[in-house]
């Protein structure tokens, strides 16, 4: 078993970022520039917009932070996104959800512009996705091939199979790795035969949002199985894996933490820049 390193793979992509940036700046560019909006006070929210902002410096990328108080009207926060959707310094928006509850997410987040869409999550980028001419894609499953890509573990003609259908991480990683000339199953909680099927994955992606949820019962002999569940037990975190059920049978395996969880917020530096070179 060996085991697939996301400090390494995520540390490499921001080096190799920070290098590409050096460059802009040395030209006496205009660095790329994110935008972090954060409504309320949710404590995890501030961690991961605290993480967002510290990684942007690591690389050499501008940011913003937009903090606006837990009872923001949604006129306000509009208004806000439009106002950073004209700013050229800007190539990335985030808006940090969970939103307050009096907040629908789905059509605050249909205000950012596509062009800076940069969690790869609006109609327009998830179209392109789907269409095979991916432009800025979500950072998770996109996080996921980057870690096959560094491991040089082949998906052409092997049979993956992914728990979950999300919008977020599900549906665009079908996407990604049939465009990589996987053969994909998807499943979900009304699947059938849930275990055989995922027995029979070369490549085992776990989205569940279940503790440990995935045991060596649903594990191929020599498979690869990446765990992209992020789940707190006992105030430790844990993915969707048994790790210690079912390291032994994989070929490659991911960690939680020091797995997925690192990619994705590398993957947000990467869609930044891509941002900044395809619509700049
Ligand atoms: P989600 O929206 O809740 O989706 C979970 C999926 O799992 C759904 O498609 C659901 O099926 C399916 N499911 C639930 N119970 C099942 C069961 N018993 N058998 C088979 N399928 C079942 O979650 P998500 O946003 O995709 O996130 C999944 C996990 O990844 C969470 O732990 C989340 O914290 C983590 N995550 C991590 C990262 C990262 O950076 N590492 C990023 C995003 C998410 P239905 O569609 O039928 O309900």
């Amino acid at each position: 078993m060996k085991l697939i390193d996301g400090k390494a793979v995520s540390q490499k992509i921001k080096e190799d970022l920070k290098l590409r940036i050096d460059q802009i700046k040395a030209k006496g560019e205009r660095v790329p520039g994110l935008a972090v909006v954060l409504v309320g006070e949710n404590p995890a929210s501030k961690v991961y917009v605290a993480n967002k902002i510290k990684d942007c410096e690591q690389v050499g990328i501008k940011s913003i932070h937009c903090h606006l108080q837990e009872h923001t009207e949604k006129a306000e926060l509009i208004k806000t996104i439009e106002k950073l959707n004209n700013d050229k310094e800007i190539d990335g928006i985030i808006v940090q959800l969970p939103l307050p509850k009096h907040l629908n997410e789905n059509e605050i987040l249909s205000h950012i512009s596509i062009h800076k869409d940069v969690d790869g999550l609006s109609a327009y980028q998830m179209g392109k996705l789907t269409l095979g001419i991916p432009e800025l894609t979500p950072c998770t499953p996109s996080g996921v091939m980057e870690m096959l890509r560094y491991y040089e573990i082949p998906t052409e003609g092997k049979r993956a199979v992914i728990i979950g259908r999300s919008n977020i991480v599900g549906k665009p990683m079908a996407m990604m790795l049939m465009k990589e000339n996987a053969t994909v199953t998807v499943c979900h909680s009304r699947t059938k035969d849930l275990a055989e099927i995922c027995s029979k994955g070369d490549i085992l992606v776990a989205a569940v949002g279940k503790a440990r949820f995935v045991n060596s019962d649903m594990v191929k002999e020599g498979a690869v199985v990446i765990d992209v569940g992020i789940n707190r037990v006992d105030g430790k975190l844990c993915g969707d894996v048994d790790f210690d059920n079912v390291a032994d049978k994989c070929s490659y395996i991911t960690p939680v933490p020091g797995g997925v969880g690192l990619m994705t917020r590398a993957m947000l530096l990467l869609n930044t820049l891509k941002a900044y070179e395809l619509y700049a």
